[in-house]
């Protein structure tokens, strides 16, 4: 998953605004960060740098570069290539004149894609997929640059949410099932595209609405242009678990506060009785306190302590001077970082009764060491409640989620996550529940990682169909 920004102005310089905007989306992406312009040559230039933005990328010459138009993309780190070289923008100066790309999604049809511009003899210098969107430009030497990233756009399934600079201006293009949200923002005459609506405040700017699913959005000095790319999809794919975990708080993705949506799901996992629930003994209802994960837990479990009625208590410590401990090359590592990074308080949790909230388990590592040390800290009963459903399968569309044998839901039953874990009780939401905290239609949002309808059928989706998915009838 990454972050994508530009930034349109008529007058002003904006290089900085795009710097300021991929602060604002750091939380999507930490492996490295790009900014991407047009100077006054036709060239395209771009600047990237591996790490953090403030690492990455220099603040002060880029408040110097002089342009109206910028892109700029924030990755997310991925179990192989911490390379420069997938750093993006994407760039060439191609017969048609100048582009850049900035790609948050997955294409799923990119083996095919690639095969086929290779035997028209296309050289690729990485594995991503952007490229692939680049090439498919590139072969259409006769089209204006726009046509041919409209035409390229049409033969990529999956999900792309764009940022686009050509020559015409910038572009904003998102997949026709909407997997990835994409906001279009304002300040005065100039207009900002977003990954998520968060990074508009820090500019100066206000949310303007998303940009729609299969819309291809022209920003230049005549203004705002709509395209519709010539796909229709069925139903709408928007990610769920970008309002579990992935969007920050503060975002609004269609309509829909993140933070609600969040606090929702705790209120609601505190309501339910679920399926997906055990319990080997204890009263989670007389627990002593509600405490979170942070920063992951920390909305859902303020849901949870006002719907149960339990106080919520900041009981374990965030060192935020740790960076992620999610996709770690080794387990050893992932386990040794969750200790460096969190720390339940001694004082608080020895011979208490607490009801602990987390807003995912993948593999289980994190919850399984906390639970571990909260136990170090004579505990007497703790309670892991997920404000999430189980994640039982991969995701194809831009997340890096471990292969199925990775996933400790899809071979283990909640009693036996439980019992791993060493909780005396587990509780995860239910996908209905999940579904009307988001608050929109079940029919227009991905739900995949947690029951196996995807759009398309990947090598480990359930052989024959629903008629709706490829979840072979079973969900
Ligand atoms: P795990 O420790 O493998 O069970 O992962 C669950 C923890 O990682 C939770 O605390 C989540 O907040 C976080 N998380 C879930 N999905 C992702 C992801 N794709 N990338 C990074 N962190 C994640
Ligand atoms: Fe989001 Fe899961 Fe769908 Fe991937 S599979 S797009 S993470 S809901």
């Amino acid at each position: 998953m990454c972050g994508v920004f530009g930034a349109y102005s008529n007058t002003d310089c904006v290089a900085e605004e795009v710097y300021l905007g991929l602060l604002a989306l750091q939380h999507r992406g930490q492996e490295s960060a790009g900014v991407a312009w047009i100077d006054a040559a036709r060239r395209v230039n771009v600047e990237k740098g591996m790490g953090l933005v403030h690492e990455a990328l220099d603040q002060k010459s880029l408040s110097r570069t002089k342009v109206t138009s910028a892109i700029g993309h924030v990755r997310y780190s991925t179990a192989g290539g911490s390379l420069l070289q997938n750093a993006q923008p994407i760039c060439a100066n191609y017969a048609q004149g100048p582009v850049a790309i900035a790609h948050n999604g997955n294409l799923t049809n990119l083996t095919e894609l690639r095969s086929s511009l290779e035997s028209r003899g296309a050289i690729f210098q990485s594995t991503s997929d952007t490229e692939a969107i680049l090439h498919l430009v590139a072969h259409q030497p006769a089209k204006r640059p726009l046509d041919a990233l409209l035409y390229a756009l049409e033969r990529a399934r999956g999900a792309f949410s764009l940022v686009v600079l050509l020559e015409d201006g910038l572009v904003a293009a998102r997949d026709p099932w909407g997997f990835r949200p994409l906001a279009l923002g304002r300040r005065d005459d100039n207009y900002y595209i977003s990954s998520e609506s968060c990074a508009f405040s820090l500019i100066g700017a206000t949310l303007v609405r998303d940009v729609e699913p299969g819309e291809v959005l022209l920003i230049n000095e005549n203004g705002l242009t709509s395209y519709r790319l010539g796909i229709e999809a069925d139903r709408r794919w928007l990610c769920s678990f970008e309002f579990v975990y992935f969007a920050r708080p503060d975002s609004v993705i269609e309509g829909r506060s993140v933070y609600r949506a969040r606090q929702e799901m705790g209120r609601r996992l505190a309501r339910e009785g679920s399926s997906e629930e055990c319990s080997s003994g204890g009263d989670p209802d007389a627990a002593d306190f509600v405490a979170y994960l942070p920063d992951s837990g920390t909305t859902a479990a303020i849901g949870y302590a006002e719907e149960s009625g339990i106080p919520f208590e900041a009981a374990v410590v965030r060192n935020r001077y740790v960076g992620r401990t999610f996709i770690q090359p080794t387990q050893r590592v992932r386990e040794l970082g969750v200790r460096v990074k969190l720390s339940p308080s001694q004082e608080l949790f020895a011979d208490s009764s607490a009801i602990l909230v987390d807003d995912s388990l993948v593999r289980g590592t994190t919850a399984g060491l906390v639970v571990a040390m909260v136990r170090e800290c004579r505990a007497r009963e703790l309670h892991l409640r997920i404000s999430s459903p189980p994640v039982k399968y991969p995701c194809y569309y831009g997340i890096d989620t471990p292969s199925r044998g990775d996933l400790t839901a899809a071979g283990h039953s909640v009693a036996q996550i439980a019992a791993s874990i060493g909780a005396d009780s587990l509780r995860y939401l239910s996908k209905d529940g999940l579904i009307g905290a988001i608050g929109l239609p079940g029919d227009r949002l991905c739900t995949a990682c947690f029951d196996g309808c995807y759009l398309d059928d990947p090598a480990e989706a359930v052989p024959s169909g629903c008629g709706v998915c490829s979840c072979g009838g079973v969900f």
